[in-house]
């Protein structure tokens, strides 16, 4: 099929923005277009409804390692949180809830997977088609899917003859009942040190196979008080002095991640202290202690991982996995543990967020070609050879130290500032230059060469090359700075050659 042709089995409606994803990124997007008079838009969700990685990933323990304050829209505060690290269930309320008050129910489509999306040259548009076969053609596309929602699995020997029940981390089962089972969670990230501790008191067993341990800050987590929870509902200035507060204290960790990373040693004796104080035994604490500079890999926060491992029916297994077996896990060293229950915890594609076949700009290029020396965009956002096409959480945006809300906010305003700019214009495709795309990335890969990310770990921040195409490389006030306004002199804005096309198109539908 051509860029510009389409088949004829369905309508195709045409919209203004399609946007794709409806976690904090696409609602935060549909929100703002409609403060901005923008309604011909619509949301397409493969999931059966909205929140993105807080509905995805509903393992026990599951909650945000940001303070909750902070992990929120600007715009939305809620006074309800009930601790200082909400739980998994708190977050997708709250984001059901801003969907229900911003009124987006009429441009959700849920239960819709993106098949393929392309950019018709000759339109300006975006073509986009679902799994179900249902197509939409859109002026501006804005993908807003994350980077951590493609699991990443590991190819093992033996998997397949697997007999007990095997799952990713975010592909929970919730109708499983861990009680009385001999499980086994691969991994010791983000996910599993949550994972962990959830389940372990309902276990007959819990194996933890570690590949590399990670450093681990104690969390502080506790419930609000009723004091501070009436102050949160009835004194919005000290909400909001609450959360800028917590804004610049995560904000200051930058100070170590990228611009003095010698201080990570003092990162590193407080991360011993918690070993010491949560672990006795010298064999364990041994094994639970990285090797490698803290704030290479993400610094996690626990207060009950540690404790978690003491317990008489969990095992550290210091090692990888190498196999399965119909009834168990064969480690690296060779050991094996008999287990009916396998949690990968293993992670997620942050490299490679965009699988191949899904998104072709123009000339018919895949995206995931286009990438194929590593993952970059300006700013984050837009792609060379990609018109129209807008990405939230893209490369280069995640954070090791602060709120990804801050950063898909800052993303989104920058967005409006776009169409706005080519309303004003009236262009129908705007494409960032290609040389510009090029010296922002490679000032942006010398200042990450000096980060702590880049001290010699494996991390999944790291492409398969040893490249950070995941990370903002500074402070979050200045990615917020830099997209305060959209910068039209670094793009191309031009208009379709077609301009009735559009028209012709809806009546056509
Ligand atoms: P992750 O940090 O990438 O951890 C994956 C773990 O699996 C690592 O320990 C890795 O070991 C191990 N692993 C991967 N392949 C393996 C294999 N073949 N054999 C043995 N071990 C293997 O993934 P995650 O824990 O899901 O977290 C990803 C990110 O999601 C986090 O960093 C965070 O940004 C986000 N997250 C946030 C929260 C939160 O807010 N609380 C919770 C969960 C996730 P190596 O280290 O040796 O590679």
């Amino acid at each position: 099929m051509s860029a510009s042709s389409q088949p004829e089995s369905s309508p195709c409606e045409t919209l203004d923005v399609l946007i794709v994803g409806a976690g904090f990124g696409g609602l935060c997007t549909a929100i703002q277009l409609r403060r901005q008079g923008i309604r011909d838009f619509v949301i397409l969700e493969q999931a059966d409804d909205v929140g993105g990685t807080w509905k995805a990933n509903t393992y026990p323990g599951c909650a945000c390692d940001v303070q909750s304050h902070l992990y929120s829209y600007s715009f939305e505060l809620n006074p309800d949180w009930s601790r200082a690290f909400s739980p998994q269930p708190e977050i997708e309320a709250y984001i059901r809830r801003c969907a229900e008050r911003y009124d987006l129910k009429g441009h959700l489509r849920l239960g819709t997977r993106l098949r393929q999306a392309r950019f018709d040259e000759e339109r300006d548009e975006w073509f986009v088609e679902v799994e179900d076969g249902r197509r939409w053609r859109a002026r501006v596309l804005v993908m807003a899917t994350g980077n951590l929602s493609l699991p990443s699995l590991p190819a093992l020997p033996g998997l397949d003859q697997f007999k007990g029940k095997s799952f990713h981390s975010a592909r929970w089962d919730d109708d499983y009942d861990p009680r009385g089972r001999r499980v086994a969670v691969v991994g010791t990230g983000a996910s599993a040190i949550q994972i962990v501790p959830g389940i372990a008191e309902k276990v007959e067993k819990l194996y933890l196979f570690q590949r590399t341990p990670p450093w681990i800050l104690p969390r502080l987590d506790r419930r609000f008080s009723r004091v501070e929870r009436w102050l949160f509902r009835h004194c919005r200035p000290f909400m909001r002095l609450y959360r800028n507060l917590l804004y610049w204290r995560l904000e200051s960790r930058a100070v170590v991640f990228t611009l003095a990373p010698a201080l990570s040693r003092l990162l590193g004796l407080v991360c011993r202290w918690h070993i010491r104080r949560g672990i006795k035994d010298p064999d364990l604490r041994a094994a639970v202690t990285p090797d490698y500079r803290p704030g290479c890999k993400r610094v996690l926060l626990s207060d009950d991982y540690y404790t978690s491992l003491v317990r008489d029916n969990v095992t550290l297994v210091p090692h990888g996995v190498q196999a399965v077996k119909p009834d168990g896990i064969v480690a690296e060293d060779g050991s094996e543990v008999a287990v009916d229950t396998i949690v990968f915890a293993t992670g997620f594609k942050a490299t490679h967020p965009v699988p191949a076949g899904q998104i072709y700009g123009r000339d018919g290029l895949d995206l995931v070609e286009r990438w194929r020396e590593g993952a970059e965009a300006y700013k984050g956002m837009t792609v060379s050879g990609f018109p129209n096409l807008f990405m939230l959480g893209g490369p280069n945006t995640g954070l090791g130290h602060n709120s990804v809300v801050f950063m898909i906010e800052a993303q989104v305003r920058y967005l409006m500032g776009a169409i706005a700019a080519m309303r004003e214009a009236g262009a129908t495709r705007v494409e960032v230059r290609r040389d510009v795309e090029v010296e922002f990335n490679e000032r942006l890969q010398r200042r990450l060469g000096r980060t702590i990310w880049s001290s010699g770990c494996r991390s999944w921040y790291l492409d398969e090359r040893g490249r950070n195409v995941t990370l903002w490389p500074g402070f979050t006030v200045e990615y917020w700075w830099r997209t305060r306004r959209f910068d039209g002199a670094a793009y191309q804005l031009s208009s379709s050659p077609e301009p009735a096309a559009r028209a012709e198109t809806a009546r056509a539908a």
